[in-house]
């Protein structure tokens, strides 16, 4: 009764003074390590022997009872700790296993490889449009592992969409673009980071460019597309811009500060409105911009990688109807309005 007293002493000390259950689990085994001494030491019918209570051999038992709880308890606390979920992972850590087997074929690519997969893991894209162009280009930024990925678009899914634009779908219809497609990416690839933002691109969120190493842009109006052209070469950003009509599409990589035109040394008459209809006006081939928005997707990873020759002053120009693709070359103009103050030609 003694020892028993003593130990819920020490052990209500302890809680009393807030010290960690095991250092008072320690001074518990100092208090059975002291009776058992006591019993070992002491001569048989020495008063303090007597008033512990017990032998050596009960209170051997009662300490080893107490050993295989402890083992027990600490043993599942460590396995916890083991199977606790791991924090995300930052975009320069190594590959886990099993995105080195998501991306074995892309690492087998001389061109690519272990480092082009890791640049494209650190690389942090804006996809400007949620429509047509953006959602092949951004299915295959996702599936290819580009690390980060934003999306912006204001607009809300609609059933006439769905006719090209795979990355939603009809169970969707009425949702934000960019949740919808956010929503694609991370089922395909659960590996990569998506950033929507449900809003048009213009001046008051321009500032969300210089957040990223690369701009792609699929809208289908030319004020966005001379105001992303504007932004990119004021921020030194390279540019996807591509364009679909119909049958016909376009695509282009724009980026004045390494070389080559801008968007407005090519096209430097804005058309007039209602000149160039839009698809909503005019209508386009369902795979079209499945065509083209997924040479954005390949011209972004062969930019992002270094691979082959990218089309920085090349026009492709790709007629669905004749099945034949030109590729034409663009000039940087000295008079650019754009890029041809602030970057001399190269
Ligand atoms: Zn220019």
């Amino acid at each position: 009764m003694l020892v028993l007293g003593l130990g819920a002493g020490i052990w209500a000390l302890g809680w009393v003074m807030d010290v960690a259950p095991r250092r008072r689990l320690v001074a518990l085994a100092g208090l059975w390590a002291a009776v058992m001494l006591a019993h070992l030491l002491l001569p048989e019918g020495n008063g303090l022997r007597s008033a512990l209570g017990g032998d050596a051999r009960v209170w051997a038992v009662v300490g080893g009872l107490a050993g295989v709880v402890a083992a027990y308890v600490l043993g599942l606390s460590r396995l916890r700790a083991r199977v606790a979920p791991v924090a995300p992972i930052a975009a320069d850590a190594p590959f886990r296993p099993a995105e080195l087997d998501r991306y074995a074929r892309h690492i087998l690519l001389r061109e690519i490889g272990g480092p082009g997969q890791q640049r494209l893991k650190s690389a942090r894209v804006l996809v400007v449009g949620a429509g047509g162009l953006g959602s092949p280009a951004l299915l295959y930024l996702a599936a290819a592992g580009v690390g980060t990925i934003g999306v912006i678009d204001e607009d809300r899914v609609e059933g006439s969409n769905l006719q090209r634009q795979i990355i939603h779908a009809d169970a969707r219809i009425g949702l934000p673009k960019v949740q919808s497609a956010e929503i694609a990416m991370r089922a395909l690839n659960p590996f990569i980071e998506v950033r929507p933002y449900q809003r048009r691109l213009d001046d008051a969120t321009a500032s969300l460019i210089a957040d990223y190493d690369l701009i792609l842009d699929g809208t289908d109006n030319f004020d966005t597309r001379y105001l992303v052209n504007r932004l990119c070469v004021a921020a030194e950003k390279p540019l996807i811009s591509a364009a679909i009509t119909q049958w016909e599409g376009q695509i282009s990589l724009y980026d004045p500060a390494r070389g080559g035109p801008c968007y407005e040394c090519v096209f430097p008459e804005r058309p007039l409105p209602g000149m160039v209809p839009t698809c909503a006006e005019a209508g386009v081939a369902a795979p079209l911009p499945g065509i083209i928005g997924s040479m954005m997707a390949m011209e972004a990873i062969k930019h992002l990688t270094g691979a082959g020759t990218p089309l920085r002053g090349r026009l492709m120009i790709f007629d669905a109807l004749y099945s034949d693709a030109r590729v034409i070359g663009a000039k940087k103009r000295p008079d650019c309005p754009v890029c041809g103050l602030s970057h001399p030609v190269a």
